[in-house]
């Protein structure tokens, strides 16, 4: 569901209704929205597993003395020691697969954030943007890094819920629990969960999974009928966790969510194999609000969409989603097809955003710039700025 806002008299601009819960008034949304980077997903590192010596624990809050802490501080040092082997330069995914033994139950306790939580915590890695648990049974236990590689959202469907209240409080979990409220409870049975975040730069994202998913219980259903804040989520099996910084974001918090279950195909489509037309159509099908795509460090990719969709249009913006710099084109445009004049990338300090349908562009603008863009003098898209 849509509503309009109109801005300058002259510019729509659409927000998603349905990620604001209706009781809440969202700070600075009329007059000035705000303008967040769109959520993004990494695929599970799948590079060579390093098995750990010593045994995963959960995330302990008793005092340092305390057996269990002990315990925990034993085996982050192993993974700590393992994964210094793993020379991964620029943004980072981490995976972690808890081996539990045969007689647990998979899908009861063993909370999968309360893992992968004390280990992330410990890396201090600021080049983490993707974080990933799973568990299973299993006698061994494995670590691994990998360089984090962007991918499709993921096919089954997702949802955003786009908060404004402090992480730390009750309102938090009702604005994500409000997002998620419309959406059916996942069947009986393991659960594959990721959740994306786009927060600003001073956020420690770390502190935002456990209450994310603490206001899940509409899809993962309760463990107490009468207990809020309490889902059934020991039965996440497989967990991806990812971030995005946006300086634009302030204080507001966006999360993609999105759950599913064995068999719900997995996010493993690497963005720069979305250029062929084919991909690009299940990619408009299937994916809610993703019907842009973006390309950075990929000029191959960029142009094969260009060659593929001749009447398409492209928004050439710089990194940093400056609209006066910004212009709106045709794919045929010639100033931005071929060989670059600028002899640079065509996808490096100004990234190229790709849609078929104009009203996608507008779309992705809307989402993420502040400000009019305009539209390019030499090709004269139908393009109102
Ligand atoms: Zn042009």
């Amino acid at each position: 569901m849509l509503f309009h806002l109109n801005k300058n008299n002259s510019r729509r601009i659409f927000i998603r209704t349905w990620s604001l819960p209706s009781n809440s008034v969202f700070v600075g949304l009329v007059g000035r929205p705000r303008y967040f980077e769109a959520v993004r997903w990494y695929a599970r590192p799948e590079s060579h597993p390093l098995q750990l010596s010593v045994a995963p624990r959960l995330a302990s809050w008793n005092k340092a003395d305390d057996p269990d802490q002990v315990r925990l501080r034993k085996y982050l040092d192993d993974a700590e020691v393992l994964l210094e082997s793993s020379k991964v330069k620029g943004p980072r995914a981490l995976r972690l697969d808890v081996g539990l033994s045969p007689e647990r139950d998979l899908l009861n306790m063993a909370d999968l954030d309360n893992y992968a939580y004390p280990l992330a915590c410990r890396l201090k890695d600021p080049s983490l943007v993707s974080v990933w648990c799973t568990k299973g049974h299993s006698e061994q236990s494995f670590v691994r890094v990998a360089p984090a590689e962007e991918v499709l959202p993921p096919s089954a469907g997702w949802l955003v819920a786009t908060t404004s209240a402090s992480t730390s409080t009750r309102a938090y979990k009702e604005q994500i629990r409000a997002a998620v409220a419309g959406a059916a409870e996942l069947p009986p049975g393991p659960v594959r969960l990721q959740l994306s975040f786009v927060v600003g730069p001073q956020r420690n994202w770390l502190n935002l999974w456990k209450q994310t998913i603490d206001a899940l219980d509409p899809i993962l259903g309760r463990t107490y009928p009468n207990r809020d804040w309490n889902p059934l989520d020991g039965r996440i099996t497989e967990l991806g966790l990812h971030l995005t910084v946006d300086p634009a974001a302030g204080i507001a918090v966006k999360v993609g969510i999105a759950a599913g279950q064995e068999g719900d195909t997995a996010a493993v489509q690497p963005i720069e194999e979305l250029a062929t037309q084919k991909m690009l159509r299940k990619n408009q099908i299937s994916v809610e609000g993703r019907r842009s795509l973006v390309f950075r460090d990929d000029d191959s990719g960029y142009l094969d969409w260009l060659a593929a969709h001749p009447d398409g249009h492209v928004i050439n913006i710089p990194r940093n989603h400056s609209a006066t710099a910004a212009r709106v084109h045709r794919a045929d445009c010639r100033t931005i097809n071929g060989q670059n004049p600028h002899k640079g990338a065509w996808t490096g300090p100004y990234i190229k955003v790709c849609a078929e349908q104009l009203a996608d562009i507008q779309q992705w603008a809307a989402d993420n710039v502040r400000g009019a863009i305009a539209p390019c003098g030499t090709c004269n898209p139908p393009w109102a700025s």
